[in-house]
């Protein structure tokens, strides 16, 4: 099948439309286009002076301006939260901390179409699937509202009258880098165990989104007690690289690429400092001949096209039986051609703009060393280059066959809407191709047989496997990579924990 044969659904506007829509909407939306820092309960400039800029990924203009943190800003935001743990925050009931993590849900909830709105104009996905993160934001909250009750220890017995009490308790001070890619989500991800367990937190958003995050405490300022959340704004080599190294934070959660990844894991190994780490991944979803072609494909849509394919779990590589492989490739260009591509404010959206105009440069690079190594596009392969939406940074849904598992579009995280399909006959074989990639985010498995989903579920590596569904991350469900996709799990019990240190009493008798 050549791409010609296929039309991409594009909502066509005129560029004055769009322009039209995005400003009133900023207007209506930010509270503050000049941004500060959030410190100690208070707004406050930056020490450098220094500001940037985030962009609009549909028109590029100007969303608004943040401040430039640096490691003073940083220095400022740990003794803040250091202060807030010792003079109030250490000391609050479980239900405080219930309380304070309801409020927050609550104030997600009541600000959900704003602050969806405002993670649209910032990061450019569909405006559905940004208010479906605020709410999912909110949902993760209270189920660590739930877990902050539940905060508990262990006692042992040692010897004939001795006991030993294990105690649960808190760092006091952690830091938080997250990505653009869902910023209030992943925000509620890290802030919902870190204030279930009893920690102050500095926080600091991606250099393309912190204006979704700033604006979310804003409107959350009335229930936050001074000093418990502070956001540090800036770039990762300035703002990031001081959290992860600060002698007073004692536990870093981390979001993002494998390579800044590592750098944190540098950071806080200066001062010996605890560490999870989600870093992406480069997902396999496998596909058998018996599954119900409809929900093939439709698991598929939603593996890869999720997010327009900004997604650390993305299902980016498909292994296809070569039963099925030509009816399913025809059902699934024509669903993904379907997908409506636009102004990521309308409903009917579903495929917006990546984030900013470096990450669609990366996706086009893969996508042009996919041409020369052979790849041939079903669908797509290309940036969106008339119409209204031109300056935007729109990459149509793209299904890439005859590529090698080792090519680098089948072993790199493209973080497109970029689908990468291989074939498959023997089972050994295939496994071992789905394993051979240094990534273990996730992977997908679709088939009606269950004994068959079971057994390559168990054989996959990779911390979340999906059987006939995919993306679904409900809390509770712990979530975190094998292998260089990171360290710890979200969403779950078990983070609590690692926001928790244990201490061992041991009570002698005495007699
Ligand atoms: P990134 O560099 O890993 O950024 C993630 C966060 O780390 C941002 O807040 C970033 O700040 C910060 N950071 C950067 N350098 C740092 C340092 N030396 N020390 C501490 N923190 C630092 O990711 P990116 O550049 O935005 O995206 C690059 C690629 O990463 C993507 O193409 C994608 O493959 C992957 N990615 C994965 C996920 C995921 O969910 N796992 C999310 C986003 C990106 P700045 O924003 O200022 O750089
Ligand atoms: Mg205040």
């Amino acid at each position: 099948m050549a791409p010609a044969d296929v039309q991409q659904t594009i909502l066509s506007e005129s560029r004055d439309e769009i322009l039209q829509r995005h400003r009133t909407t900023r207007d209506e939306v930010l509270s503050e286009s000049d941004s500060q820092l959030y410190i100690g309960g208070e707004w406050v400039q930056g020490a450098s002076g220094e500001t940037f800029e985030t962009r609009d990924p549909t028109t590029q203009e100007v969303v608004g301006t943040a401040q430039a943190g640096n490691a003073e800003d940083v220095d400022r935001a740990v003794e803040a939260a250091r202060e807030a743990y010792r003079s109030s925050f250490s000391g609050a009931a479980p239900s405080d901390r219930q309380s304070l993590l309801n409020d927050l849900a609550d104030c997600l909830e009541a600000n959900m179409d704003p602050l969806a709105k405002l993670v649209t104009l910032e990061n450019g996905k569909p405006i559905n699937e940004a208010r479906f993160g605020v709410l999912g934001a909110a949902d993760h909250l209270r189920y660590f509202a739930g877990l902050a009750r539940n905060v508990t220890g262990e006692t042992l017995q040692s010897g004939p009258s001795n006991h030993v009490e294990v105690v649960r308790e808190p760092y006091g001070v952690v830091g938080q880098i997250i990505p653009w890619n869902f910023p209030i989500l992943m925000a509620a991800w890290k802030l919902g165990p870190a204030l279930a367990a009893g920690n102050c937190i500095v926080l600091k958003p991606a250099e393309q989104t912190p204006l979704s995050i700033l604006e979310f405490v804003r409107r959350a300022e009335d229930v936050l007690p001074d000093g418990v959340l502070n956001v540090v704004t800036g770039f990762g080599a300035d703002a990031g690289a001081p959290i992860s190294r600060h002698p007073g934070i004692r536990k870093v959660a981390f979001t993002g690429s494998v390579e800044t990844g590592r750098k944190v894991m540098n950071g806080a190994a200066e001062n010996i400092t605890d560490i999870t780490l989600e870093l992406g991944g480069k997902s396999p979803v496998v596909v058998y001949p018996d599954a119900d072609l409809g929900t093939a494909v439709q698991t598929v849509i939603m593996a890869i096209f999720m997010n327009t394919g900004e997604n650390c779990t993305a299902g980016s590589r498909l292994f296809l039986h070569e039963a099925i492989r030509e009816e399913f490739l025809e059902a699934f260009a024509e669903a993904a051609s379907g997908m409506t591509v636009g102004d990521p404010l309308l409903e009917e959206t579903q495929i917006g703009p990546k984030v900013t105009e470096a990450q669609l440069d990366r996706t086009l690079e893969y996508l042009e060393y996919a041409e020369e190594s052979g790849g041939e596009f079903v669908l797509g392969g290309h940036r969106l280059d008339d119409g209204g939406l031109s300056e935007g940074n729109f990459v149509l849904p793209t299904v890439i066959t005859g590529l090698d598992n080792r090519n680098r579009c089948a072993q790199e995280e493209i973080f497109g809407p970029v689908e990468v399909v291989m074939e498959w006959s023997d089972y050994d074989e295939m496994i071992r191709e789905a394993n051979d990639v240094d990534y273990g985010l996730a992977a997908g498995v679709i088939t009606e047989d269950l004994d068959q989903a079971h057994r390559t579920a168990r054989d996959l590596e990779a911390g979340t496997v999906w059987v006939n569904t995919y993306n679904e991350i409900p809390a509770g469900q712990p979530f975190g990579g094998y292998k260089q996709s990171g360290i710890g799990r979200e969403c779950s019990e078990e983070t609590l924990y690692h926001y928790t240190r244990t201490k061992t009493i041991h009570v002698g008798n005495i007699d």
